[in-house]
């Protein structure tokens, strides 16, 4: 078979958690809760379920959950965004993200993204016929929190440059941008006619007083971006796949050009359920950031007892803790031997990047019940 995507693998998520299964390991790996929504919410998707919320979706999504989401970003974000025109919803942050890159990538197009980048970008951009270019987040001295090489990326911009993917709060090292960030950047794109793709799908579990820099917020950037959000992250529903994609008009446009060949819409009482639910519980996700700084806290103070050495994550419900101390073995084979030993499944931090970095880190999900993380920490800690 003449493969169109021969350097892809199964992704890393599904083999670290049939793993996990296998091996009836504590499932740290793959980003999901171990909690279940508000029993609210759930209520009000058993309600539609029962009350004629069954049939298709409008192919933009149901107009009062965009609503509820032109609604919040105007709150939080501080534009007011026209939710026929600029609000879609899609199937998950996955489908948001492949139509975006499928949108605007032609093909022979260059598209950049930061090292460790989430597994999807780039097998969406090699479909599109693009080259994706990698560029590592660094580490320094001054400032040893991951973070973006601005010279780098300036030098990296040139004409056949057509996107650039951007994830923060960033999956997998919990950094998060300033406000001064966003101005970097825009003095970078300014005089070019780069496209922005910002998945902020971390865009409420943002930790220690710190404020979301969504592209929303930067009127410079805005102009230029699509950023994608999940209500998975958000409501403790990953299994629910349902996202969404916020852009101007024109980007919009070409946006639903490929959203409507690839899933149409998107499943319909979830959607009137999550539009109902935002407009009763406005502040819901006002609460996440207290939510998941406690459990970011509880696991951080667990594992100071063991030999992994971390710098607390700013964002998103990962930690990442260097295992060098420990031992010198490659991190997927490490992730894959702590599962079946200890019987705790992490995520290899390498498999995200195009070179495989000279630290040896692995990823855990903080997002479970206190006692998981208590019985996952207290292994670790005898390593
Ligand atoms: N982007 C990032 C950075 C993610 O961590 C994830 C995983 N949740 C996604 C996109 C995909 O989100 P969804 O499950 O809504 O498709
Ligand atoms: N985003 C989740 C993570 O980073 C996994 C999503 C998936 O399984 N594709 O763990």
């Amino acid at each position: 078979m003449d493969t169109k995507l021969p350097d892809s693998g199964t992704t890393i998520f599904a083999v670290m958690s049939a793993l996990a299964i296998e091996h009836k390991a504590i499932n740290l790996s793959q980003g999901f809760p171990s909690f279940n929504p508000d029993q609210a919410l759930l209520d009000l998707v058993t309600h539609y379920l029962n009350n004629n919320g069954n049939q298709y979706a409008p192919m933009l999504g149901v107009p009062a959950l965009r609503q509820s989401i032109a609604e919040k970003v105007s709150m939080l974000y501080g534009r007011s965004v026209d939710p026929d025109r600029e609000v879609t919803v899609c199937d998950g942050a996955t489908e948001g993200l492949f139509s975006a890159i499928q949108a605007i990538v032609h093909p022979g197009d260059e598209v950049i993204v930061f090292d460790p980048a989430y597994d999807s970008y780039e097998p969406s951009v090699t479909l599109a016929g693009g080259k994706t270019v990698h560029i590592p987040l660094i580490v320094t001295t001054e400032k040893p929190d991951f973070h973006i090489d601005w010279e780098r990326l300036k030098d990296s911009i040139n004409e056949k440059t057509r996107l650039i993917i951007l994830n923060f709060p960033h999956n997998p090292t919990g950094v998060i941008l300033s406000a001064a960030d966003l101005d970097v950047l825009a003095d970078i794109v300014r005089d070019t006619k780069v496209y922005l793709l910002s998945d902020e799908v971390y865009e409420h579990i943002v930790f220690d007083g710190a404020a979301h820099q969504s592209f929303i917020r930067h009127d410079e950037l805005w102009q230029r971006s699509f950023v994608i959000s999940s209500f998975g992250k958000t409501y403790h529903a990953t299994g629910w796949k349902v996202g969404y994609c916020v852009a101007p008009p024109a980007l919009s446009n070409e946006f639903r050009k490929i959203h409507q060949w690839v899933c149409y819409a998107v499943v319909s009482p979830i959607q009137h359920a999550l539009g109902d639910y935002m407009a009763r519980t406005p502040d819901h996700y006002a609460a996440l950031p207290a939510f998941y700084e406690e459990k970011r806290d509880r696991f951080c103070a667990l594992v100071s007892e063991s030999r992994f050495r971390f710098r607390p994550a700013n964002g998103t419900f990962f930690q990442i803790l260097d295992y060098s101390n420990i031992t010198d073995e490659d991190d997927v084979s490490y992730a894959k031997r702590l599962t079946r030993e200890i019987g705790v499944a992490s995520i290899p931090i390498s498999v995200f990047c195009e070179q495989t970095p000279a630290s040896r880190k692995l990823r855990f999900c903080f997002a479970k019940d206190d006692d998981m993380l208590v019985e996952a920490a207290g292994r670790l800690c005898q390593l």
